[in-house]
C-alpha cells in the first residue's frame, strides 16, 4: 500500500504543539511506517518552494498548529489547504486562537508601541516600528504584514478536523493519527477527542454542595483532596470544557483552564462557563455577589484564555 503523505506546519504558537507531536513516543515509528512527512519546517529541511511545486491535493493530511497573526501564516495556510486533501487544526491556537489570540484586546499600533517603544528594556530612541519593506544598500528587505487581529485557522481556510488541547494530549494526537492511518476518520467537522462531554465527566473529584461564597486564586488555598475544585472556590472550567484529556489538571490540584475548547454544541466557551459560575454563587444579595465576583482575576484571561478570537466577542472594540 502506498504511504500517506503528511505535512506539519506552525504559525502563531509557542512550539508546545510540536513537542506534543513528538510526545506520541514510539508510535512515531508506526506513523513513519504508514506515512512520509513531506514538510515540517521545525524538523526537516523542506522549503516553501518545495510545497509550491507540489501538485494540488498531493498531501494526504496537513496538521496545522498556530493561529494566523500575519500575512506569511495566512499565505501558508492557504497554500497548504490547496495542497492537502485533509486540513487538520492541531491544538488550541489553530482551533480557537488561544494565548496569541488574547492580543485581540489590542490592535497592531498598540502592540507595536508597547513592544518596540514602551517596554523598559527597549532602547529605540527613534521610535522605529517594523515595516513590511525596507531599503538597504544590498536591496529590499521585507517582513510579513502583522495583522490588526489574530484569526483562527477556520476563519482563514476550510478545515476538516480539529485536534483540541494546549497542547493536545498524546492520546488525543494518536486517536486522530491512528484514524488517519487506518482510513477511519470521523465525519468532516469533528473535533477529535475521546469524550465530547465535559472534563467534569472524566474527573474523579467529588461534586456535592455546588455553592460557593468566595473565589480564590490558585495560590490562595491548598484545596481539600478529592473534592471538586470549583466547589472550593477555584475557577475550574471543567464544566464548560470538552473532555477527552482525562482531567489531568484537577487531579493535580490545578483548576481546568479550558484548553480543550467548548463542549459539543456550545459556541462560546467563556459565556458557558460564566453562566455555570453564576449558578453556583451562593447569594441573592447584589452587593455580596459583587464582592464575590470582584475576586475574579483578569476576567477575559480567565474566561477566554484559549477562545477569544473564536468567541462571539472576537476581541475588544478599539476606537
Ligand atoms: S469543576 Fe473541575 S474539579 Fe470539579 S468536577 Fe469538574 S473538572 Fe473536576
Ligand atoms: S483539564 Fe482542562 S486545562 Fe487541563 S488538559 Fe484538560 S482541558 Fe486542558
Amino acid at each position: 500500500m502506498a504511504k500517506l503523505k503528511v505535512a506539519l506546519y506552525w504559525a502563531a504558537s509557542c512550539g508546545g504543539c510540536e513537542i506534543a507531536q513528538l510526545a506520541i513516543g514510539d508510535k512515531l515509528l508506526k506513523l513513519a511506517e504508514a506515512a512520509d512527512i513531506v514538510f515540517w519546517p521545525v524538523a526537516i529541511d523542506a522549503k516553501y518552494k518545495d510545497v509550491e511545486a507540489m501538485p494540488d491535493k498531493s498531501i494526504d493530511a496537513c496538521l496545522f498548529n498556530g493561529a494566523i497573526r500575519n500575512s506569511e501564516q495566512e499565505h501558508m495556510a492557504k497554500m497548504l489547504r490547496e495542497k492537502s486533501k485533509i486540513m487538520i487544526a492541531y491544538g488550541s491556537c489553530a482551533y480557537e486562537g488561544c494565548i496569541p489570540g488574547l492580543a485581540n484586546l489590542f490592535n497592531r499600533q498598540m502592540i507595536f508601541e508597547r513592544v518596540y517603544i514602551e517596554t523598559q528594556s527597549t532602547d529605540n530612541k527613534n521610535n522605529i516600528l517594523p515595516q513590511t519593506s525596507c531599503q538597504v544598500p544590498e536591496g529590499e528587505l521585507t517582513l510579513p504584514e502583522f495583522y490588526d487581529t489574530v484569526k483562527t485557522l477556520r476563519q482563514t481556510v476550510d478545515v476538516d478536523y480539529v485536534i483540541p488541547g494546549c497542547p493536545p494530549e498524546e492520546k488525543t494526537t494518536w486517536l486522530a493519527l491512528e484514524a488517519l492511518i487506518e482510513g477511519k476518520l470521523p465525519p468532516k467537522g469533528t473535533v477529535i477527542s475521546h469524550n465530547a462531554k465535559a472534563v467534569c465527566d472524566d474527573c474523579p473529584l467529588k461534586r456535592d454542595v455546588k455553592k460557593i461564597k468566595k473565589i480564590y486564586r490558585n495560590f490562595n488555598i491548598i484545596p481539600e483532596p478529592e473534592i471538586c475544585l470549583l466547589e472550593q472556590g477555584l475557577l475550574c472550567q471543567g464544566i464548560a470544557t470538552r473532555g477527552g484529556c482525562g482531567a489531568p489538571c484537577p487531579q493535580a490540584n490545578m483548576p481546568c483552564t479550558g484548553c480543550y475548547g467548548p463542549v459539543e454544541g456550545v459556541i462560546d466557551q467563556g459565556a458557558h462557563f460564566l453562566s455555570a459560575l453564576a449558578s453556583v454563587i451562593d447569594s441573592n444579595d447584589p452587593e455580596e455577589i459583587q464582592r464575590i465576583i470582584d475576586d475574579i482575576p483578569d476576567p477575559v484571561g480567565s474566561f477566554y484564555r484559549y477562545s477569544l478570537p473564536d468567541s462571539l466577542l472576537r476581541g475588544a472594540i478599539i476606537r
